[in-house]
């Protein structure tokens, strides 16, 4: 973990445990729901784990053996869907957290997929590509029986990209006898991916802030806002609300962080990080490597869109935005978000803030299997009709049972979860 990280000294705190965190969520929103026992068992626990260690040919000559995960959490609305990350972070109750929170999502945005997530220990970034291309044709080998176009759709996360979907799709498709686009969204556009797959994520970020806004009474250009992490989520989500008028006033990455009150001119950022790989030298903003200050600069909108566990009780009561989007995954601990949900904060939880990128995964796993492409323009516009009903539909059941909107989203979507679990019934 960087030094720019607000978590790192605490691995083996119960608050960083994103398991414990997403398990919280679930037994209250299940308390509220009255869930009866049974079910409230069965969607407590992940359906399958895999745990594998791939051997891999380095550069040097020598064999490396990397461990990974794949983790179904359930696949009772459909296949479980959810990204595949590589980090050095990576562990078991990580990518259970993930799988789950995948359920939920999936659920919030009424998509048919189940929940899933798989993580492979290691450090793409010093890694060659030879040796990342091996690394994931040798784990998606290994979990090869477990996923498919109707089992197990994986997405990139993490560390991971279009080009590493690319070596799953094809080494799928090789074990297959037959090339499979579905099996893998996330994919480059020449092989099967959608038009607007890329900024989707962002995109639903963005339309979440305009609803939000709406909820609070703010306008986008009296709106400063401040994004941790300038990646997919991050850096594209900056960009479109930029577009849309609001005020970036800091951006980060993993080594630190700029910060101009006037506002970041956000292409101009974007080429700079993409010539330089770094935020630093950026012309018209100051820089500082205290990663841990920026979550506590001055804003209206705060979007966490990095790493887990980065507001806590030990920074949440000098947070000082009145709204929080979360771009990432578990980016606030439980405890935090009771904290913030005290003060008034109002936090667009993750589940439904980040879900325009599982949205559109879903309409390129439908154009896959249909062979028929869409126009970025209806991706778009069917990507903002889904996302501004999720909304309004957690919104309305937070006010339902008088709780935060996290809240809300859970009783949601383990509510829908749960019908179709009665429905079905349990094969015996
Ligand atoms: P990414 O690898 O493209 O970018 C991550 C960014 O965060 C990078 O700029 C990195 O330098 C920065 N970062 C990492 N640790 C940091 C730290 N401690 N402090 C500040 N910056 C830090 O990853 P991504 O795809 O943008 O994913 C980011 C988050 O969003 C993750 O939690 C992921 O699970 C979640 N998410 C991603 C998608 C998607 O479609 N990519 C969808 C839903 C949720």
């Amino acid at each position: 973990m960087s030094s720019g990280s607000a978590v790192a000294t605490h691995a083996h705190n119960d608050e960083f445990n994103p398991f414990l965190s997403m398990q919280k969520g679930f037994d209250t929103a299940a308390d509220h729901l009255g869930l009866e026992q049974g079910v409230r068992k069965v969607l407590s626990m992940p359906d399958r784990e895999l745990t594998v260690n791939v051997p891999v040919l380095m550069d040097n000559g020598k064999v490396e053996v990397f461990t990974g995960h794949r983790v179904q959490h359930n696949t009772l609305r459909g296949p479980s869907k959810g990204g595949i990350r590589f980090s050095p972070d990576v562990d078991i109750d990580e990518v259970r957290a993930l799988a789950a929170w995948m359920t939920w999502k999936c659920s919030v945005v009424n998509v048919p997929f189940g929940g899933g997530k798989g993580g492979v220990i290691c450090d793409p970034r010093s890694m060659s590509i030879g040796e990342q291309e091996r690394l994931t044709r040798r784990y998606t080998t290994a979990i090869l029986d477990i996923i498919g176009p109707d089992r197990d759709v994986p997405a990139p996360d993490m560390n991971t990209n279009e080009q590493t979907m690319a070596w799953i799709m094809d080494t799928y498709s090789m074990h297959e006898r037959k090339t499979s686009t579905a099996v893998v969204t996330g994919k480059p556009l020449s092989i099967g991916g959608s038009r607007g797959r890329l900024e989707a994520t962002g995109r639903g970020v963005m339309i979440s802030a305009n609803e939000a806004l709406k909820m609070i009474g703010l306008r986008p250009e009296d709106t400063r806002v401040v994004v941790q992490g300038a990646g997919n989520v991050g850096g594209l989500g900056a960009m479109l609300l930029h577009r849309e008028g609001y005020r970036i006033t800091s951006i980060s990455d993993m080594y630190g962080y700029i910060v101009n009150e006037r506002g970041l001119d956000m292409p101009a950022v974007l080429n700079h990080l993409r010539e330089k790989r770094t935020l630093e030298g950026f012309d018209g903003a100051d820089y500082s490597t205290d990663g841990k200050a920026q979550l506590e600069l001055d804003c209206e909108l705060l979007v966490p869109a990095a790493t887990e566990n980065q507001i806590t009780t030990e920074n949440v009561d000098r947070i000082k935005a009145r709204l929080i989007v979360e771009g990432a995954n578990g980016p606030t601990t439980a405890a935090a978000s009771e904290a913030l949900s005290k003060r008034g904060v109002t936090v667009v939880p993750d589940i439904l803030a980040n879900a325009g990128g599982v949205t559109v995964s879903y309409f390129e796993w439908v154009q896959d299997r249909m062979g028929y492409f869409w126009t970025e323009e209806i991706v778009n516009s069917r990507l903002e009709q889904i996302m501004v009903q999720a909304f309004a539909e957690v919104r309305q059941t937070s006010e339902k049972f008088g709780v935060d909107l996290r809240t809300g989203a859970y009783i949601l979507s383990i509510g829908r979860v749960a019908s179709v679990y009665r429905m079905r019934g349990i094969f015996s």
